[in-house]
């Protein structure tokens, strides 16, 4: 735009030179005939008069063509900078632009305590869309995701598109977080209405992390990650849902990530990463059994509990190196024990790997210790997402001679018609039915496990008995076995050692 303006003024100016000088030398060539200089100038004036003409008609010429091609040239940058700043598919802003914007926010914010809100979006079943409808139908789904989204938005907010599905939005001056929740809200609905893609209806879901930054608010960057990780807790709640960020979640998201980063060390060197042993028991009070539970001690970290370790394996792809390295120590520990059965949990991950029971087997073997001593225990939540798939799984791991067992039984997702369904060796029912401030509902479903465990000549065991009367009400329900603190807590493998020493001679002496 600019090169245009700065050449016109010169050229227009050259001109009006040429024709007040021709005026002038015609008007000069009048007043003074007969001036011999005069003369010659009189007759060449014309010849002077019409280059000037010429050199005029040129140079507005050229200056037309260049002023076209400048023209060209603006032309082609803004688009250039529009391609280098905006999004292909939905003409929506860049992640470039995006954090360009979010710095110019954040300085606001910085300087003069304006407020902002970063609001990260990833929708929920695109990749369905994108597998049952083609790809030019997600391609559609995402343009029409940024015209719905464009709607809900001030001219002063800006929407971008930053993945194939995920979008960010800065909300420009929310008046308070009440503001920022109602745009998270307006989103999901909007979202949540179906698009209809080349004729045919389809339903997505969306997913929202909001995040204001303070006047101690950091880079784009910084802030995005923020969104991002608040994105994330939304999707884990449920989808379709939005989550406004607090310092916990990042306090959190970090350690989930020394934790990944100090597991991956333990693993390589097998540093700190250990098993305790928990005793069961059959009804009589006989050890009859143990089960492995992971323990790892970290210098840093501290004590890591198993429930925090294994969902951190199963997303960062260290399961299978976990489950060997578990089932491994495990099997060495059972083979101390002979007569006693060795529990190993399965994580949900490490269940639905097609080898595992080639797996398992080839383990057992190398550490010199039969199937039949080990107990496998899976708990029912995969019955959920993979019921038909189960049956196969569990008969494949008992005919390879592993016995199975169903752990946390009675947490929310079971049903007992799993029970008829998925043949299992042993039934763990899970400790908070053996709550004994609120009794009655747990003992009838107790009571019930029981009948129907039996009635599949299935061994129930009571789960985490911790005293006298919540065993009372685990042997009164006819559970076949025990396990819990009151018993023994998990203890290390040389204490569970002494443990087994001081049962058996206690035995003796009665
Ligand atoms: P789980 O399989 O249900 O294991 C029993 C949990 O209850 C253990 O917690 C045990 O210490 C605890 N417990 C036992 N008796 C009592 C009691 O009387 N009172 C109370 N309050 N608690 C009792 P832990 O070791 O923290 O393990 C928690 C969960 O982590 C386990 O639940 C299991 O799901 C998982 N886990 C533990 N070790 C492993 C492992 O080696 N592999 C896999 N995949 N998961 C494991
Ligand atoms: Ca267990
Ligand atoms: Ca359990």
């Amino acid at each position: 735009m600019g090169y245009s303006r700065k050449l016109g003024p010169p050229i227009v100016s050259a001109a009006v030179a040429t024709i007040v000088l021709t005026n002038f030398a015609t008007v000069t060539i009048v007043k003074a005939q007969g001036d011999p200089g005069l003369e010659l100038f009189a007759a060449i004036w014309p010849i002077a008069l019409t280059s000037a003409v010429a050199i005029i008609l040129v140079m507005s010429f050229l200056y037309s063509s260049l002023l076209e091609l400048v023209h060209e040239l603006e032309n082609r940058e803004q688009a250039a900078q529009h391609q280098a700043m905006h999004d292909q598919l939905t003409g929506l802003a860049n992640r470039p632009l995006l954090e360009d914007r979010l710095n110019q926010a954040l300085t606001r914010v910085r300087r003069d305590g304006a407020s902002v809100a970063l609001l990260a979006l990833d929708l929920d079943r695109f990749k369905q869309v994108n597998d049952t409808l083609g790809h030019a139908a997600g391609d559609l789904l995402v343009q029409q995701v940024g015209e719905r989204l464009k709607s809900l938005l001030r001219e002063t907010d800006t929407v971008a598109r930053i993945g194939g599905d995920e979008f960010a939005i800065i909300q420009s001056a929310p008046k308070n977080e009440g503001d920022v929740r109602r745009l998270c809200a307006r989103i999901i609905e909007a979202i949540g209405e179906p698009f209809v893609l080349g004729g045919r209806e389809a339903r997505v879901g969306v997913s929202v992390g909001a995040v204001m930054p303070g006047r101690d608010a950091a880079d784009a960057a910084e802030l995005l990650r923020k969104a991002d990780i608040t994105m994330y807790r939304a999707k884990a709640a449920g989808r379709n849902c939005y989550r406004l960020f607090s310092e916990e979640m990042d306090a959190a998201v970090q350690r989930r990530d020394q934790v990944e980063i100090a597991l991956r060390e333990a693993l390589g060197s097998g540093d700190g990463l250990d098993l305790h042993f928990q005793a069961q028991l059959d009804a009589r009070g006989a050890v009859t059994g143990a089960e492995a539970l992971l323990r790892w001690r970290h210098p840093a970290l501290g004590d890591v509990a198993p429930r925090e370790v294994v969902p951190v394996a199963e997303e960062c792809g260290l399961i299978d190196q976990l489950g060997t390295f578990i089932f491994r120590r495990a099997c060495r520990a059972a083979k101390a024990w002979p007569n006693l059965s060795m529990a190993v949990n399965l994580s949900a991950m490490q269940f639905r790997r097609e080898d595992l029971p080639g797996r398992l087997h080839r383990i057992a073997a190398e550490e010199g210790v039969s199937c039949e001593q080990i107990e496998l225990e899976i708990t029912e939540k995969l019955f959920v997402d993979h019921s038909e798939a189960c049956e196969g799984w569990i008969s494949q791991l008992r005919s390879s001679g592993f016995r199975v067992a169903l752990d946390d039984f009675g947490t929310g997702y079971s049903s007992l018609s799993h029970l008829r369904r998925f043949q299992v060796d042993k039934i763990k029912l899970d400790r908070s039915l053996l709550d004994t401030a609120r009794p009655s509902d747990g003992i009838a479903f107790i009571a019930a496990a029981v009948t129907v465990g039996h009635a599949m000549q299935t061994e129930v065991v009571a789960e985490g008995v911790a005293n006298k009367a919540q065993e009372k009400v685990a042997l009164d329900a006819g559970c076949d076995g025990v396990q819990g603190n009151l018993y023994a807590p998990p203890l290390s493998e040389a204490d569970f050692g002494e443990f087994l020493k001081r049962k058996s001679s206690r035995r003796l002496a009665a």
